[in-house]
């Protein structure tokens, strides 16, 4: 089971996913800003240089439905069955589409996070056929102005314990996934916890990283060998600057966290991708919460870059995307 995908361990992959133009942008923009030179390669069409090509594992352009996004992807959550540590991050400014693409919409717009649990249950099923078993469970936290908290228990408060290299989340729930269909209450609850506490402050959710994490237990009948692993999923905090959004006193002091948080996790991706021995994943509660999936030892992960095509926008689209290009040279 573990051997077919052996030699893609400790990878990190990064993929593009440009949003259409909504309506409203429509009326009042601007052409998109963004060109397609080939597959899976993005430029920017603003002014008379062209500024450059850009190639990822990935490029998801505007006509790519969320089914098609996850039809792309889906293998590579699979691994999550064969044992490894998988993480699946969103990264983007605000309005980019981060949320649309992880948690999305109902019925044909579900996003990935909906998504993956009846895609594994399938899977699962077919692999039981072969002497396996699995057993999933779910927490579901998010981590504001870099405090932890459950989304799947009032939004209580979770203790990170850094023990040697594992992190223990203290008072975080877990709730057991026996069926698919045990899926969509607890993203109602997650939901309803989001929501609740965006009413203290507007901007909550674009300040905010929610984490979607499983635990997989898989039991070879025969044997009793058990393997154990995790999967994250992440719709991470808008990736705009400070600056550019103009913001003062408390909100500065979140953006401020928000930014380093996201810049520790992009040296730690980094640094991993290099080989460095000395990783700072111990510097943010977000690294140290993603430590076990971001490349270290049996893992794997894929960052998502969002893109916001709006003129408007050019700054910040430009950022992001320096981001996933360092990334991918590293
Ligand atoms: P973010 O979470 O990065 O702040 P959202 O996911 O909330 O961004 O997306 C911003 C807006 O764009 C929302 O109205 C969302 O429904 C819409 N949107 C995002 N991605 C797509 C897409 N691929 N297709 C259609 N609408 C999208
Ligand atoms: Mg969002």
């Amino acid at each position: 089971l573990h051997n077919d995908v052996v030699d893609l361990r400790g990878q990190i992959r990064v993929a593009v996913r440009v949003r259409p133009m909504l309506k409203t942008e429509e009326e009042v923009s601007s052409a998109s800003i963004i060109e397609y030179p080939s597959t899976n390669a993005i430029s920017f069409n603003q002014g008379a240089k062209p500024s450059g090509t850009f190639t990822f594992e990935k490029v998801f352009t505007p006509v790519f439905s969320q089914q098609s996004v996850f039809a792309n992807i889906e293998d590579f959550i699979l691994s999550a069955l064969h044992g490894y540590n998988v993480g699946l991050i969103a990264f983007g400014q605000t309005g980019s589409g981060k949320t649309h693409t992880m948690r999305g919409g109902e019925a044909e717009d579900e996003g990935i996070i909906p998504r993956t649990a009846s895609y594994l249950f399938n899977e699962s099923k077919k692999l039981e056929a072969t002497g396996w078993k699995f057993e999933f469970s779910l927490s579901f936290m998010e981590i504001y102005n870099n405090e932890a908290f459950d989304l799947l228990n009032n939004h209580s408060i979770v203790k990170l314990r850094l023990i040697n290299h594992t992190v223990s989340l203290d008072g975080l729930t877990e709730h057991p996934l026996t069926k698919q269909s045990d899926m969509a209450g607890l993203l109602n609850v997650a939901d309803r916890n989001r929501k609740t506490a965006a009413t203290k402050c507007n901007e909550y959710s674009s300040r905010s990283h929610a984490i979607y994490m499983w635990k997989i237990k898989a039991q070879q009948r025969s044997t009793g060998i058990s393997t154990s692993s995790v999967l994250k999923l992440v719709d991470l905090a808008g990736s705009e600057r400070a600056k550019e959004s103009g913001v003062v006193g408390q909100q500065f002091k979140e953006m401020t966290n928000i930014n380093q948080s996201l810049s520790v996790l992009q040296k730690c991706i980094n640094m991993q991708k290099a080989k460095s021995t000395h990783v700072p994943y111990r510097d943010t509660k977000l690294t140290q919460v993603l430590m076990d999936c971001l490349g270290r030892g049996n893992s794997k992960t894929m960052v998502v870059v969002n893109i916001n095509p709006c003129n408007e926008q050019a700054v910040e689209s430009k950022r992001s995307i320096e981001f996933a290009a360092k990334m991918r040279e590293t």
